[in-house]
């Protein structure tokens, strides 16, 4: 049983297993977030090469043809625009350290992994310009929400007002337990405690969607608090500019779903992961 994600998600069956699909995304970007199922969901320390091509091959492209990022948990960005003659290379290493990608190419679809991160997809439904980024809580305080927005205004001629914003499954408050540095690192980050606010909770959040894992501790730990990571994204995207109807958040945790989701809190080093692909439409005439 697939669980049951917000209004405005949707589970698709691809070859390779369910996905995930935003609604108000679609009309603008051939787009998904992978499952468990997938190649790219099972553990291993292995070659990935043949899990990504599973991935290119939903949205369309081949494995050469789908841009990704060796990701190092900031905000930096990589634009690959209409035309780039340079195409990805094949082991992860050849892929430049970022954890966000712009492109407004619709021959290369991008793609970024997460076990707990959050999975971040934008498309710009004016230019078709897209995104894809990947932020955990260190990539939120550095603000990758902001930054993802930033670099498609900057580089490829967006204005927040077109954006529409997915946020895929990813570790819920219902299960991810933070420790100080965590709250620090926001704190350093620039986020006043007006802006974090909703962001922290000293106990877990569960949900009729979301129960929490097993193994959380009973009572509250000093110095410890429950990480919302959605609410921190959408916070941003709002502040960005994005207004807040266009901001879409899938609302699984990637904890509390065993059996569909991927989720390094819950496995460890045997954890698969999920993607999160986009691929821009071409350009109207
Ligand atoms: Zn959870």
């Amino acid at each position: 049983m697939l669980p049951k994600p917000n209004g405005g998600f949707a589970w698709v069956q691809a070859t390779a297993g369910p996905a995930l699909v935003c609604r108000a995304l679609e009309p603008y970007a051939a787009h998904l977030f992978t499952t468990r199922p997938w190649a790219l969901g099972a553990p291993t320390d292995g070659n990935r090469t043949a899990a990504w091509d599973e991935v290119a091959r939903a949205l369309g492209v081949d494995g050469a043809h789908l841009w990704r990022a060796h990701q190092v948990h900031g905000a930096s960005v990589v634009v690959r625009r209409l035309g780039d003659a340079e195409r990805p290379g094949e082991p992860d290493e050849s892929f430049p350290d970022a954890d966000i990608i712009v492109s407004d190419d619709p021959a290369f679809a991008l793609g970024i992994q997460a076990a707990d991160c959050v999975p971040l997809l934008i498309a710009d439904r004016r230019t078709n310009a897209v995104a894809a980024a990947h932020a955990g809580w260190k990539g939120m305080a550095a603000g990758v929400p902001l930054v993802t927005v930033d670099a498609l205004c900057r580089h490829l001629g967006s204005q927040p007002a077109d954006l529409v914003a997915a946020v895929g499954p990813s570790v819920g408050a219902c299960c991810y337990e933070v420790g100080a540095d965590v709250l620090d690192a926001f704190r350093r980050g620039g986020f006043d405690g007006a802006a974090r606010q909703g962001w922290f909770f000293t106990v877990p959040q569960p949900s009729a969607k979301n129960a929490s894992m097993t193994g959380l501790p009973r009572t509250p730990r000093p110095d410890h608090w429950f990480f919302d990571g959605w609410a921190a994204a959408r916070r941003q995207l709002e502040a960005a500019g994005i207004p807040p109807d266009q901001i879409h958040v899938a609302g699984l945790c990637t904890a509390s779903h065993q059996e569909t989701l991927c989720s390094y809190r819950r496995d460890g080093r045997r954890a698969g992961r999920i993607a999160g692909a986009i691929r821009c439409a071409p350009r109207r005439a």
